[in-house]
């Protein structure tokens, strides 16, 4: 039994990993700025702790008596919200240095970093039909503004505390992730869950149009977040140095992500597209090589079995809401 600290539990992807944690038999300490109230998940067997980790002394908290960090605590959200607050995103890398620093000063072994695929280089996807990123398409450096530059350099540093300080870190580049327990609606949710949201409302509300942001071509992979709590335990306690994918690589363009989810309500609506809209890059997948080669394993939920589980969720939440 470890003693492990989560950040960003009270989020969409950590507030997962902690009960898996939890479940393996570890003793977890999930951590997250927000009230309790706005947890997505609150886990009442696990040790839950309200800090802001920008501040350092927070981080030195949070981290004292415990064996191992994973770090997922960032200000993030989809396109909407990125490329609207990149001031506010690229603040994340005060959590990132005062976490390493505490977790250097007080012997923390095993360092788990969540980078994103934001950090690769935006001339690499400009076309629909992208083969799939490999790790070396970080560079040269053309990160997206704001969050992926900021994703880049924490990444670095990570490299960085492990060469001169000796503390074991882990990289993983997540790919969109999607599921139960995350943010559907309020600014920063991302596209699987706006779309299962927008359809939703459709069908709730007798709306007949659903609005795409840009011409709806532009492609992109999402991985299910089982395989993503699988994969960052596997990244976690292999021997693998360098920052890696992980993602699906089932890219699917976003009027074929409306698609799937029109079958999954059985409810069609007008679609409408708003080319002003923020759209990012124009297409993105996740070049699976190196995980697999690594790990003889990678992220592989149907798309479609994963859209069917966020829908349902989606919905018992907005019915339950809306009585
Ligand atoms: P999320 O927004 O649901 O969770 C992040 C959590 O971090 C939030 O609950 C937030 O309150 C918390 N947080 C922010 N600032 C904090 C601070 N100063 N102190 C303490 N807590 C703070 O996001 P998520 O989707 O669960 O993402 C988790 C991590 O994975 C993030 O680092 C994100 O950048 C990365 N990531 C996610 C995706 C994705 O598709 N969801 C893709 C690439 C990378």
């Amino acid at each position: 039994m470890k003693r492990i600290v989560v950040t960003g539990a009270g989020g969409f992807i950590a507030g997962h990993l902690a009960r898996r944690l939890k479940d393996m038999g570890h003793y977890v300490r999930a951590v997250d700025k927000k009230p309790l109230t706005e947890w997505y998940q609150v886990h009442g067997d696990i040790d839950n702790l309200v800090l802001d980790l920008n501040v350092k002394e927070n981080c030195y908290t949070a981290v004292n008596g415990f064996n191992e960090v994973f770090n997922l605590a960032a200000d993030m959200g989809g396109m909407g919200f990125i490329e609207n607050n990149k001031a506010e995103c690229m603040l994340s890398v005060l959590i990132n240095t005062h976490m390493l620093m505490a977790s250097r000063d007080l012997g923390v072994e095993r360092f788990f970093y969540a980078s994103s695929a934001c950090v690769y280089n935006g001339e690499k996807q400009t076309g629909p039909d992208n083969p799939g990123l490999k790790e070396e398409d970080a560079y040269p450096a053309l990160a997206e503004d704001g969050y992926g530059w900021e994703k880049l350099f924490s990444e670095r540093m990570c490299r960085h505390f492990m060469e001169d300080y000796g503390i074991t870190t882990r990289v993983a580049r997540f790919h969109n992730v999607y599921g139960p327990f995350g943010t559907y609606d309020g600014g920063r949710e991302k596209a699987p869950a706006a779309m299962c949201r927008k359809i939703i409302e459709g069908e709730l509300y007798g709306k007949d149009e659903i609005v795409i942001w840009g011409d709806g071509e532009q492609t992109r992979s999402f991985m299910y977040i089982d395989d993503c709590v699988d994969g960052i335990l596997k990244i976690m306690y292999s021997n693998i140095e360098e920052p890696i994918n992980l993602g699906s690589d089932e890219m699917v363009s976003i009027n074929q992500l409306v698609d799937i989810v029109e079958d999954i309500a059985g409810y069609k609506l007008t679609r409408k597209y708003d080319p002003d809209a923020p759209k990012g890059v124009r297409g993105r997948n996740s070049d699976n090589t190196l995980i697999e080669k690594y790990l003889g394993w990678a992220p592989g939920y149907p798309l479609v079995d994963g859209m069917k589980k966020t829908y349902d969720w989606i919905k018992a939440e907005m019915v339950n809401n809306k009585k």
